[in-house]
């Protein structure tokens, strides 16, 4: 239902936490956030509302600088700590956040347990990091590119791993989604208002697009890898 996401100079749980509260009037049954720290990504996440994971927090917000948060409308498996995002491939490499409905997932999920990949949760979502762990040869943008082709339904995703510290990836079709341009720091973000008290300057992504994002840097491309040019959307509205 809800994606923030975060790389840069700053600590990002909060930047999540904050940016999930704000959308939070588009109603959700469980939250979580990922944050990536030296070698390791902690997930942190339950049903209920982001004021029940605040709890199980505790204060001792995960470090990190790069980071991706939900909150989750349940459309396959009954709203449950298990079942809410970040989902996380069986490695835990590659952790993905998911807006929207993988319509084919019973059958990429038949393929993938085929191959030897063990599912944790009910959800359509976790057929994502698998798929990406599956076809993960060392660039993370061109594996979420051939896992998003395999994909039918609606979807928003914002994808970290700890196999490429820094690097950000999200990927749109039929869901929104839009990229946060910051200074020397970047977001992604289902909607303006999760991120408008960082940053006014965004990229509004199209369906088939997806973006290769870094705190310096950010690149869009069709799902065929052709580079899309787009003009930043200057927002002039307040929340
Ligand atoms: N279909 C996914 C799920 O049930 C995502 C739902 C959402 O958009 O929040 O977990």
């Amino acid at each position: 239902c809800g994606i923030v996401g975060y790389v840069g100079d700053r600590e990002a749980a909060p930047i999540l936490i904050d940016g999930l509260k704000r959308l939070e009037y588009r109603g959700y049954d469980s939250a979580g956030i990922a944050v990536y720290n030296s070698h390791s990504t902690k997930v942190v996440k339950s049903e209920g509302k982001i004021k029940v994971l605040e709890d199980k927090i505790g204060g001792a917000y995960p470090e990190g600088r790069m980071g991706i948060g939900h909150t989750r409308w349940a459309t396959h498996g009954r709203p449950s700590d298990i079942n809410a995002h970040p989902h996380g491939d069986c490695s835990g490499d590659f952790i993905v956040v998911h807006n929207g409905i993988i319509e084919n997932f019973q059958e990429l999920k038949e393929w993938l347990e085929s191959q030897g990949h063990k599912f944790q949760s009910e959800t359509d979502t976790e057929v994502v990091p698998h798929l990406i762990e599956h076809f993960y040869d060392g660039d993370l943008f061109r594996a979420v590119r051939m896992a998003v082709n395999k994909l039918e339904g609606s979807f928003a995703l914002g994808v970290i791993s700890r196999k490429e510290p820094g690097t950000l990836v999200a990927a749109r079709k039929s869901s929104p989604l839009i990229v946060g341009l910051g200074n020397g720091e970047n977001f992604v973000a289902s909607d303006i208002p999760a991120i408008l008290q960082y940053t006014r300057s965004v990229y509004i992504l199209e369906d088939g697009e997806m973006a290769r994002i870094t705190k310096d840097s950010v690149e869009i491309t069709d799902f065929e890898g052709n580079p899309v040019s787009k003009e930043v959307f200057q927002v002039k509205w307040d929340a």
